[in-house]
């Protein structure tokens, strides 16, 4: 799960990690308030997204005066702003976070993420900050500085210095980097952190070390150990199918095929997918209803597939273990009827009463095709996508 800058960066408060100064607003009205607290003019206005590259975007305003200021906070409130990170439709601004603006000196990268080949925990760090780090990785590798840490003893004060000495900064700076390295380490176990990362973390124009920007991605399998999380989570900035599915119980992903696929189990749900893409099909989604797949939870499953209009077909596989086929064969029928289905839907069942879930929908009249089995159905919503797109 991913935070807004503006959580992310009242957790780096708390593990004294030094932010500049600053206050949302959700609305126009609140920003006198917001501005008490705040040192006077310029300030900057940050569009509060689940994305980067918001300064690329129009996201990100430097203002001079009351006046700018109001009229950024107005412009960016209800918009939806599109990054370079988002799709064409771009995601909605709900709340802005108005900072006192920072005098920068440079601006550095720096990271902690997981190393998966490592099975790690990794700093990253970059005097080529503020950029696209992805670039800088790609085209300059060796401007990337990392050091692995060991579980075992923790980041350690040389590799500190390292990382501070190839970033190019002072013995003070680095008397800073240091408790800011091993603030950013705690937060990443404490907070059951994914990936952190500071970027830009600028040196000022006092000399001082600030984190300017701040992004953190939690891990979702640990959200229910932390019961702050919840309140944390922004239904706005998510996928709106993933979302209803996430309310539902279903484990549901979108993605860019045509072919909307309900299966009960993850294994599968997977295999289904592979043998779509095998046919030379494309998944419009993963959809795991779940062991206790019920005639409800078919029916709800159907409707978030529908929902999605790059779906031309359907394709159902259940298997009945602890389930029965003729209840889910109901389930389906009623769907179909209820939804007034106009794409195909190719169902494949197996498992306990099977013969008469079959028989169910060969009798129903509608217009649902059972297949043989796994294979016939994949290779039927092949053709039948293919020959409706
Ligand atoms: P991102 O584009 O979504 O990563 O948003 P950032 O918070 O990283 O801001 C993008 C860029 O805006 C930074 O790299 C800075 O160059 C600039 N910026 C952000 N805040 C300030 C500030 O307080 N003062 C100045 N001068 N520039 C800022
Ligand atoms: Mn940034």
């Amino acid at each position: 799960m991913n935070l807004h800058e503006y959580q992310a960066k009242d957790l780096f408060r708390r593990y004294q990690i030094p932010v500049p100064a600053g206050a949302v607003v959700s609305s126009p009205e609140e920003v006198t308030a917001a501005l008490q607290g705040l040192s006077t003019a310029p300030w900057v206005v940050k569009a509060q997204v689940h994305a980067g590259g918001r300064g690329k975007g129009g996201g990100i305003q430097v203002v001079a005066d009351d006046v700018e200021l109001g009229a950024a906070v107005v412009a960016l409130l209800g918009s939806q702003l599109v990054t370079p990170q988002t799709d064409a439709v771009g995601l909605p601004v709900n709340t802005v976070l108005i900072e006192e603006a920072t005098a920068i000196e440079r601006e550095l990268y720096l990271g902690l993420l997981i190393d998966r080949a490592e099975k790690k925990l990794v700093v990253m760090a970059s005097a080529a900050g503020g950029m696209d780090i992805e670039a800088v990785a790609a085209s300059t590798p060796d401007k990337i500085l990392t050091a692995v840490i060991d579980p075992v003893t923790g980041l350690q004060g040389y590799q500190v210095r390292d990382i501070g000495f190839g970033l190019g900064l002072s013995m003070t700076q680095i008397r800073q980097l240091h408790p800011l390295l091993m603030a950013l380490e705690r937060l990443f176990h404490e907070q059951d952190a994914s990936l952190v990362e500071i970027n830009p973390l600028v040196i000022n124009k006092n000399g001082d070390l600030l984190a300017l920007d701040a992004k953190i991605n939690l891990d979702d399998s640990a959200v229910y150990r932390h019961a702050d999380f919840q309140s944390l989570q922004d239904p706005s900035q998510e996928d709106t199918r993933e979302a209803k599915a996430q309310s539902l119980g279903l484990n549901y992903i979108t993605l860019d095929g045509n072919i909307g696929c309900l299966v009960n189990g993850a294994g599968l749900a997977m295999a289904t997918m592979d043998l779509v893409q095998l046919e030379g099909g494309k998944p419009a989604n993963f959809l795991d209803v779940g062991g206790g797949a019920t005639a409800e939870r078919v029916a709800e499953a159907f409707k978030l597939i529908l929902s999605d209009a790059k779906v031309n077909t359907i394709l159902v596989n259940i298997f009945g273990g602890i389930v029965r086929c003729d209840l889910i064969a109901e389930g389906i029928l009623a769907a179909v009827r209820q939804e007034k289905l106009d794409v195909p839907v190719i169902v494949r069942l197996e498992g306990t009463n099977v013969e008469l879930g079959k028989q169910l929908i060969a009798d129903s009249g509608l217009d649902v095709i059972v297949a043989d089995d796994l294979t016939d159905a994949a290779t039927q919503a092949v053709q039948l996508a293919g020959t409706r797109a």
